[in-house]
C-alpha cells in the first residue's frame, strides 16, 4: 500500500524517533509499504517519520535499476563509524519535493541494524549509499538535509514548501 508522504514543515519530521523493541507483523507491513511508496515516488530512501510513524525504521535502494533492485529494510539503524574523507552530493528529499542542494558528508559509513527477519546486520556503505543512509538516519533524529544549509536558503525552501502545502490543501489532493 502506498502511503502519503508528509511534506516539510511538519512537527512529525522534527521528532526524535522511538527505538523499535520488537519487529511485529505490523512493522513488517509498514516496511513493505514504505518500500512500495519509495519506489513509486520514485526515491532511493524513505524514513518512517516521512509517512507519519515516528519510529526508528528506514528503507532504501540506491541501485536505481528495476532490473537489479536491492531493497534494504533497516530497523534501529545506527552509524558506528564514518570516514574522515567527505563527499558532496546534490541531495533531495521526498518530504521537500523538487528542492536540491549540495550537502557534504563522510563518503563511507558503517551502519548496524536489525533486518526484517530479526537478524543483526552490519555494512560499510560507500558513495551514494553512504549519503543516503546518513540522510535517512538523520530523519530519525528529526534532522533534514536543509538543516545543513545556511539560514537564508533554509528559510527560502521552507517558505516554498508552506506555499506548496497551501496549494495541495486548496486542491484537496
Ligand atoms: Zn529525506
Amino acid at each position: 500500500m502506498i502511503r502519503p508522504i508528509l511534506i516539510h514543515p511538519d512537527p512529525r519530521l522534527k521528532k526524535q524517533c522511538d527505538p523499535i523493541r520488537e519487529i511485529t507483523a505490523d512493522l513488517r507491513r509498514l516496511a513493505s509499504d514504505m518500500l512500495e511508496t519509495m519506489y513509486d515516488a520514485p526515491g532511493i530512501g524513505l524514513a518512517a517519520p516521512q509517512v507519519g510513524i515516528t519510529k526508528r525504521l528506514i528503507v532504501m535502494d540506491c541501485m536505481k535499476s528495476p532490473d537489479a533492485p536491492r531493497p534494504l529494510i533497516l530497523f534501529n539503524p545506527q552509524v558506528t563509524w564514518t570516514s574522515d574523507t567527505l563527499s558532496t552530493y546534490e541531495e533531495g528529499c521526498l518530504s521537500i519535493p523538487e528542492q536540491y542542494a549540495d550537502v557534504q558528508r563522510p563518503d563511507r559509513a558503517t551502519v548496524t541494524w536489525t533486518d526484517e527477519t530479526g537478524t543483526a546486520q552490519e555494512e560499510t556503505f560507500e558513495g551514494l549509499w553512504a549519503t543516503c543512509v546518513q540522510h535517512e538516519i538523520d530523519h530519525l533524529n528529526g534532522k533534514l538535509f536543509i538543516d545543513y544549509l545556511g539560514l537564508m536558503r533554509r528559510q527560502m525552501i521552507t517558505r516554498k514548501m508552506e506555499k506548496l502545502k497551501r496549494e495541495i490543501a486548496r486542491e484537496g489532493r
